[in-house]
């Protein structure tokens, strides 16, 4: 192994975290390198290039914002951006910056061990490359690490078979297959209306049925585009008043759902249902507070299920019987429409699970279903997932996997005690997934650069969370998840798609603009809740 190289700092991932912190900590003058596993930037648009991939934030919103030029030159297409848009926004943003240049691709991060004599992190990879930095920062994604159940006999199957997340590159021809899908998640749900063109026929395995509103996707209006671009940043602002960073349609309607008369009720629901998208769940201001509120907007959603879906008994199962909202709302083109189709078939595996994969396809309840091909959307080891498979430890050489055997435990999701000057982006126990995730991304990183050029200037050499500030923040992070109906279903939000992790609510729940301000008052005073070495 060559001898590690010196450097400020490596930042593990290049997807729009990863880019933006190199840019901001090399524009300070920093020496730091981005080590990414694929052969390309742009993180999930690299890896998730399924058919009907897309953005469900409107693109306009889904952007950076730190640089003017950068969001007046840039022209998006579509209300919702598809991936191959994204995808090139985010070379066009390498480009642009000249980016690639301090970026290792088609290496993994395997481990990171911090050096308590030198104070460094040493980061080794599946190359023969390996750094020694000051600091380390984890941009390694929350949707990156993607979980496919253990299916016994996969290896037995004959057909070709893919998972959503790891998409081939060259794309997949399906026509005239005979295809089934496993999963009704987000992806299932925006790539299953593409699958059903082509295909000869779909069988789509449902464990759990998701609500999903019309995304009413269409080419960008240019007069929206000119008042937007007229002034962005008010724009922005605007967006992040309701705490997630998105939502230019998605006004909420200051009046409680029990306040509402039937008329009311059907009037809000329809008028939010007609602008499509996350803004639906705007229509009342309470229809996350209680089970009773929320069944008004769910039950408004299983009749329109019930209306579009021809076959009663397919509708009845596409109806979803959880709260709407507290799992990630799907937002869909054509999705129910799609099981009007005669080549399209739903198989309920909510009772009876798939046992095993043959030769052939799938066994299930005792009865095989035969496929040339197999799609599995089953989402992601969410939050947690990529960095557990890195070996990273820090003080006495504590795994960070084992001191997050039980869940989480971060500072303002931005550190972990006994792991000093690693920093995590848009990671457990901040808002993240809850938000427009570039706008999290954006505030996250430029904290930490804030932080490291302090500490820079200082000559302060470590920066650590303290163990009671974490304890307090991951007891504030449970109490406020507490307080809502999110933990009130099996969410990947909680862990539970994935057999054996531990079920914590792991991202924070208080909105951007008010965990911001928290990370803020942190560092004007003196970085409090972190011990400075
Ligand atoms: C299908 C899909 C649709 C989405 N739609 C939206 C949306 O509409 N709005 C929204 O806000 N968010 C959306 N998201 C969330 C999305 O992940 C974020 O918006 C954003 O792209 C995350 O950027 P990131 O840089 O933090 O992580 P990622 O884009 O996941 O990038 C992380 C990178 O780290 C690399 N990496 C991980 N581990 C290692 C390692 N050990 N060594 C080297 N490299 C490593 C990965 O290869 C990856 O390229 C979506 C996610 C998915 C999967």
């Amino acid at each position: 192994m060559s001898e590690s190289r010196q450097i400020d700092a490596v930042i593990v991932g290049a997807g729009f975290a990863g880019m933006f912190m190199l840019h901001r900590l090399r524009s300070a003058g920093l020496d730091v390198q981005v080590i990414e596993a694929g052969d390309g930037v742009g993180g999930t648009w690299y890896w998730n290039r399924y058919p009907g991939a897309r953005c469900d934030v409107e693109s306009m919103e889904y952007s950076y914002q730190f640089s003017e030029d950068l969001q007046q030159h840039w022209n998006w297409t579509e209300r919702y951006a598809p991936q191959p848009e994204i995808l090139a926004y985010a070379n066009h943003v390498a480009d642009r910056f000249d980016l690639r240049k301090n970026i290792q691709f088609e290496t993994r991060v395997t481990a990171a061990h911090f050096n308590e004599t030198e104070n460094r992190w040493l980061v080794a990879t599946d190359k023969d490359i390996t750094l020694s930095a000051r600091f380390c920062v984890m941009a390694t994604g929350c949707l990156s690490s993607t979980n496919l159940p253990k299916f016994d006999g996969l290896d037995t199957f004959k057909g070709e078979w893919y998972h959503t997340g790891l998409w081939p590159h060259k794309g997949v021809d399906f026509t005239n297959k005979r295809v089934g899908i496993v999963g009704t998640g987000s992806s299932a749900i925006q790539s299953i209306p593409q699958l059903a063109k082509q295909a000869g026929h779909l069988t789509v395995f449902q464990r759990t049925a998701n609500f999903s509103i019309p995304a009413h996707n269409r080419q960008l209006e240019a007069d929206f585009v000119v008042e937007v671009k007229a002034d962005y940043p008010a724009f922005r602002a605007a967006n992040n008043l309701e705490g997630t960073c998105f939502g230019s349609r998605t006004e909420v309607n200051d009046q409680s759902v029990f306040d509402a008369s039937e008329a009311e009720l059907q009037q809000h629901f329809e008028s939010k249902w007609q602008i499509g998208g996350f803004g639906f769940l705007s229509a009342f201001n309470d229809l996350l507070a209680t089970r009773e509120g929320n069944e008004f907007a769910a039950e408004f959603v299983r009749q329109k299920i019930r209306k579009t879906v021809k076959d009663p008994v397919t509708a009845e199962l596409l109806c979803p019987n959880q709260v709407i909202g507290c799992k990630r709302i799907c937002v869909d083109i054509d999705y129910f429409e799609t099981y009007n189709r005669d080549n399209v078939a739903l198989v309920n595996v909510k009772d009876h699970p798939v046992e095993r994969v043959t030769e052939r396809g799938l066994m299930i309840n005792g009865e095989e279903y035969a496929f040339d091909c197999l799609v599995f959307a089953t989402g992601f080891d969410a939050m947690t997932g990529s960095l557990a498979r890195m070996d990273i430890r820090g003080r006495d050489g504590l795994a960070l996997k084992d001191k997050w055997a039980a869940g989480p435990r971060t500072y303002l999701g931005l550190g972990s005690a006994g792991f000093p000057n690693l920093f995590t982006i848009s990671g457990p126990q901040s808002p993240s997934v809850l938000t427009n995730m570039i706008c999290s991304i954006e505030q996250h990183v430029n904290w930490v650069t804030d932080c490291i050029l302090s500490m820079n200037e200082r000559g302060l050499t470590t920066i650590e969370a303290d163990p009671k500030a974490e304890d307090a923040w991951v007891d504030h992070v449970n109490e406020i998840a507490g307080e809502t109906l999110y933990p009130s279903c099996n969410s990947w939000y909680l862990g539970a798609n994935v057999p054996g992790k531990p079920r914590v609510f792991m991202p924070y729940v208080g909105g951007l603009p008010v965990y911001a301000e928290k990370c803020n008052v942190v560092a004007q005073n003196n970085y409090a809740g972190f011990v400075l070495g």
